[in-house]
């Protein structure tokens, strides 16, 4: 079973070219940002998740982990996976780990996005106009996306690059270009 971990800062495209891995290899897309996104507002999970995701702060591990593994559950036939937002902390890591080892797979590959600062947050503010997302509109929430992404969720990669799963791609240049780099590191893995 294939498992990617698509990674990389708000904004670095990791939505974009999840949906062309997902075509192109037939795999499960789970990105907990859209399970969120998709609770039914009125209940008090969608309550306490926008609580934090409205300020761009994470969403407690707990919670995080339980919305995780019961989304990866409801596709016990998936060929591979594809998990888009996370994990975001050590934690999360870990305890997917856990769950896979329990299912008697693990994470295949970590493929991370690389887009400096500035890059990112252009293209959050000009995401906000399509996605409506209050957090892609502030300027400071943003921007607390990004610490947040720098102290929290870069030491994955660190997780990650100590199992020797780790490839770095530059998410700058066409979405093609991108997609074309990303596609690289997957078939040579199957290879
Ligand atoms: P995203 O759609 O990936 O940008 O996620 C939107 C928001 O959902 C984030 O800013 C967090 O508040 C929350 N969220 C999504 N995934 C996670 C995660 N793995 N851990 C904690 N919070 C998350």
């Amino acid at each position: 079973m294939l498992n990617i971990v698509l990674f990389g800062p708000p904004g670095a495209g990791k939505g974009t070219q999840s949906a062309k891995l997902v075509e192109k290899y037939g795999l499960v897309h789970i990105s907990t940002g859209d399970v969120f996104r998709a609770l039914d507002p009125q209940s008090d999970l969608a309550k306490l998740a926008k609580g934090y995701s409205d300020k761009g702060d994470l969403v407690p591990d707990d919670v995080t982990i339980k919305i995780l593994e019961s989304e990866v559950s409801k596709h016990p036939n998936a060929k591979g996976v594809i998990y888009d937002g996370f994990p975001r902390t050590t934690a999360q890591a870990e305890a997917l780990d856990r769950f896979l080892l329990n299912k008697g797979t693990s994470v295949t590959m970590m493929l991370s996005l690389v887009v400096e600062e500035d890059e990112l947050k252009q293209r959050l503010l000009s995401r906000a106009e399509v996605s409506g997302r209050k957090d892609d509109a502030d300027v400071n929430i943003i921007q607390n996306r990004i610490e947040n992404y720098n102290k929290d969720t870069a030491p994955v990669a660190t997780f990650y690059k100590a199992q020797s799963k780790l490839t770095e791609i530059a998410g700058v240049g066409s979405i093609d270009e991108i997609f074309d780099n990303l596609c690289s590191s997957i078939n040579q893995l199957q290879d």
